[in-house]
């Protein structure tokens, strides 16, 4: 009776977990689909904790039970005090804890289970699958662990967060690769501790040594990558404890979490084995040929004000500078005055625009934005050149023409918001510095294009003044 109702709570909590999925992809349905979530995992909570209390162990109960209150106090803690700027970081921390799990359920499994003697051939093949089973689930487990460690360390600065570049790191990981699945035939055929206890510290080696040779700009991309494997050591882990809902999760959080990674790398038009390999982005410096566009022209806040009270329609692109600036704000008020003005302001949205996915939306959500004029990049692109005025506020690459209409450009082919087709550019940015990919923007230096120096949110706040 207890088994079919907590398989029954199973399956209405995956069904809620889908739901989730499918809400967070909207800003309309954002909330709605975290609600979704918070209902599943509830479910999820008091169906194990129902089961647990129906096999009698009191003692395991008492664990289970302290256990969950420690980890919520932590989780309600963690989340009341993190920023918006600080959620990689804390995410890449969580993934850790999952691969943690996942190496202590894959030994616990191995040394837990009691195989009857002697083995007929089929217990014999179970037994050999389930050593499989161990081996995949500590190996995913243990990477995600000290992979996400270092991308945690990398993320919050408390690690340089330069490409650590060895000799060769490649073959390294290659060899490393080979010799894994080598000690794992030995473990399925041996069925003794050593081969596992080897794999592990290679595999905590190999997360570590995986993530320390990717640049600080491509952690994002490392996060989403280690979200997915974080998803897959679940999954291996429901496999053991043949729990059909840690399955299904695991595998949901694995495929979003790869899908993910593939929409920033295509965004970037970049290969995900290029993201891997390392070594891409910049601190501001100009990379490869520099070439001579000619002279920029510098405007000041007062012109832009005048040049919005004139326009019909402006578009506004915003990239990492606005998040430096935490200018979104500001950006808002601006929004809502010249909407008031009778201005039809929108907002073009890269999919790669600051440094994490959905990055400015998140922004624009928290300065309340409006939903129905945050666009994204292709919805967007078409209308650009019946646009009065483009506001580019703190993006550089997610704007370039070079990726466009030069080919030898290091981001060539990189699909990039058609800013310059607009009546008017005003590109708010510091300096002449380039943005994360290093390279030189020829926006900056065509006929229609003014630079409005500064800190984005001191300029856009000099622009609500003068209006
Ligand atoms: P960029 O990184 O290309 O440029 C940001 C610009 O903001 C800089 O040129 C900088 O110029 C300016 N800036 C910085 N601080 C301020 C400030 N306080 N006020 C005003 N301007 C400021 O940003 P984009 O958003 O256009 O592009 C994102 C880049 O990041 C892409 O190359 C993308 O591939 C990459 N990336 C994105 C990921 C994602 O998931 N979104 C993941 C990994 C990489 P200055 O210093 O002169 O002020």
């Amino acid at each position: 009776m207890i088994e079919t109702f907590v398989q029954a709570s199973y399956i209405v909590a995956a069904f809620l977990f889908i739901l989730a999925l499918a809400g967070l992809s909207k800003h309309e349905s954002a909330k709605f689909g975290n609600a979704c979530g918070i209902a599943g995992m509830t479910l999820a909570l008091l169906s194990t904790i129902i089961l647990a209390a129906d096999i009698g162990n009191a003692v395991g109960m008492a664990i289970l039970l302290v256990a969950m209150v420690i980890g919520a106090a932590i989780g309600v803690w963690l989340a009341l005090r993190v920023q918006m700027t600080g959620m990689p970081e804390l995410i890449a921390m969580l993934h850790s804890f999952v691969g943690l799990a996942a190496v202590l359920v894959g030994f616990n499994s191995w040394f837990g289970t009691v195989w009857p003697q002697p083995m007929d051939a089929e217990i014999r093949q179970l037994h050999l699958i389930h050593n499989g089973e161990v081996f995949v689930g500590v190996f995913i487990g243990a990477v995600t662990l000290t992979g996400s460690i270092i991308a945690f360390l990398k993320l919050s600065a408390k690690m340089k967060s330069s490409p650590l570049s060895l000799p060769k790191h490649n073959l390294i990981n290659l060899a490393a690769i080979l010799v894994t699945i080598a000690l794992g035939v030995w473990f399925v055929m041996s069925d003794t501790a050593l081969p596992l206890v080897l794999m592990l510290v290679l595999a905590l080696a190999l997360g570590a040594h995986l993530v320390a040779a990717i640049g600080g700009g491509d952690m994002p991309v490392v996060v989403s990558m280690l979200n997915s494997y974080s998803g897959w050591a679940a999954a291996a882990a429901g496999f053991m404890l043949s729990n059909d809902l840690l399955i299904v999760t695991g595998a949901l959080v694995g495929s979003s979490g790869a899908y993910l990674s593939f929409i920033m790398c295509k965004g970037m038009n970049r290969s995900f084995i290029n993201v891997i390999a390392g070594g891409f982005g910049s601190d501001g410096a100009v990379t490869g040929e520099t070439k001579d566009y000619g002279q920029h022209r510098e405007t000041t806040a007062t012109e832009v004000a005048d040049l919005l009270k004139d326009a019909k329609s402006v578009v506004i692109t915003p990239g990492y500078g606005m998040a430096v600036a935490q200018a979104q704000y500001p950006v808002a008020d601006l929004t809502k005055k010249l909407r008031e003005k009778g201005v039809d302001v929108r907002f073009g949205i890269h999919p790669v625009a600051g440094r994490l996915p959905g990055h400015m939306n998140v922004l624009l959500a928290e300065a309340k934005v409006p939903y129905d004029i945050v666009l994204e990049m292709d919805e967007v692109n078409d209308d650009l050149s019946d646009t009065d005025v483009v506001l580019v506020i703190g993006a550089n690459d997610t704007v370039n023409p070079a990726a466009y209409d030069d080919p030898t450009s290091p981001i060539a082919g990189m699909p990039v918001l058609k800013v310059w087709d607009a009546g008017e550019v005003i590109v708010f940015k510091r300096s002449m510095n380039t943005g994360y990919a290093g390279v030189q923007n020829p926006l900056f230096f065509r006929d229609n294009t003014a630079m409005l120096f500064g800190d984005a949110k001191d300029r856009v706040e000099d622009i609500i003044k003068a209006l």
